[in-house]
Order: C-alpha cells, then structure tokens, then sequence
C-alpha cells in the first residue's frame, strides 16, 4: 500500500471544503474485506475511525485491535438478533432504520459504557433494494433514540442510488442535507451527516457532508469474492 494513500484522500477532503466552510468532514475509512493487517497500516499514518459491514468479520478485527485506541464503525445493514453482539463491540451504529432496532441496541449497550453513537439510515432514493428508513420515519426514530441515555443520536447516514447523472446525485446529497438541517432544529446534539464515498466524496462534501466513509480510494480495489453488499 503506498504510504501517501491516505495523506491523498485528506487532501481531496480539504480541497473539497467549500469556502467559508469552517469544519473539515471526518474521513471513515471502510475496512470491510480488510485484513488487520492493513487497518493497523492506515492506523498508523494516523487514521482512527474504521467502517465495517458485516458484525461478524468485525469481530475478529476488533479483538486482534484492541487497546489501540481504534473507533469502529458499523456501516452494514444490522440484523435484530445481532444487535446484542453490536451494541457490545462498536463506538458507533450507522445503520439504524426501525424501531426495533433502536430498542434492541437501547437494551444491549452495558450502562457502564459510554453511550453507543447512533445514525438513522435514510433511504433517500426510496430504492426497493435498499435498506433506510423513508425520510419521513426520521423524526420518530430520532425522538426513539434520543429516549435512551446509553444511545447517543449523532445523526443521518445515506448511500445513495449510484446515478450515472451527476445532477441526480447531488439532488440526493441536497435531500439529505435538508432533513439534516430539520433534524438539527428539534435534536441540537447532533452534529454528524454520514454521505459520500470513494467516487463521490467531493459531490457529497460540497452538499454538507460531515463524514465520508471512503474504502476503495485508501486501500484499493475490493477482491470480488468479499464484495457483497
Ligand atoms: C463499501 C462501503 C463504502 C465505501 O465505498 P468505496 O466506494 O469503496 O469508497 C461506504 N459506505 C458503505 C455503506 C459501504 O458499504
């Protein structure tokens, strides 16, 4: 891996900033297929929010990383009956899309520990194949979530449908960006609007990103065989 990958990726970031803009996005790097080996390579340069998508494959990483100071992130849709495992080894949830869900993690996360981040995933293009929940559920789970002190309501995640159109795209961005700014209003903590990947970080920073979750650009191409979504 060459070493000015990720210095590469934080500039694209920075350049992307709109002017007058005074926060800098925070770069999630997507380690799903990634062995340890090379989280702790990017670890290294500096980077310490990490993305999987799969509970399971986490695990391992996160028990061969710990006491590494790492945050990890879950960025794949979570099943009910795993969230127990969730709640227990994530810093943050970025998938939450129903009510069940939010209950589940509220029971599972240890009192002791600090509050489980939580982003409500929106399905912004309302694709049939997508999980989200519909921009109009947003509220309802967000007031859900902000109930519990051991979830922390940070925010709205979105993967939007990959339109070849870029006008379409950032029409998307700009959706999210609004129910973004509504939620703000009635929820003042959250602080956390989770768009943009490798091809399309710059789009979804100009929109108002404040996280993009980058994989592909930091670590390279995905082998096809643990590519499934
Ligand atoms: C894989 C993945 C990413 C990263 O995508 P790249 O195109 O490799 O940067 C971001 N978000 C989610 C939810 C993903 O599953």
């Amino acid at each position: 891996m060459p070493a000015s990958t990720l210095h590469d990726v934080l500039q694209r970031i920075e350049n992307a900033i709109p002017a007058g803009s005074g926060s800098r996005p925070r770069l999630l790097a997507v380690s799903k297929t990634r062995p340890a080996d090379d989280i702790a390579a990017i670890a290294a340069q500096g980077q310490c929010a990490f993305g999987e998508n799969y509970v399971q494959e986490a695990a391992g990483k996160i028990a061969t990383l710990a006491g590494t100071g790492l945050e990890w992130h879950l960025i794949g849709h979570l099943q009910s009956n795993k969230a127990r495992q969730a709640a227990g080894l994530f810093d943050w949830v970025q998938t939450v899309d129903r009510n069940k869900l939010v209950q589940a993690l509220a029971t599972h996360r240890g009192a002791g520990r600090a509050p489980l981040n939580v982003l409500v995933q929106v399905n912004i293009d309302d694709e049939a194949s997508k999980h989200g929940c519909q921009p109009g559920d947003v509220e309802a789970l967000a007031t859900a979530i902000a109930a519990h002190p051991n979830l922390a309501l940070r925010g709205l995640m979105a993967i939007p449908a990959p339109h070849p159109d870029e006008a379409r795209r950032r029409d998307a961005f700009r959706r999210m960006k609004a129910l973004f700014d509504a939620l703000a209003l009635r929820h003042p903590q959250v602080d956390t609007l989770s768009m943009g990947m490798s091809d399309d970080l710059e789009l979804a920073i100009a929109e108002g990103a404040t996280m993009v979750r980058v994989g592909t650009a930091l670590f390279g191409a995905r082998r096809p065989a643990g590519d499934s979504a």
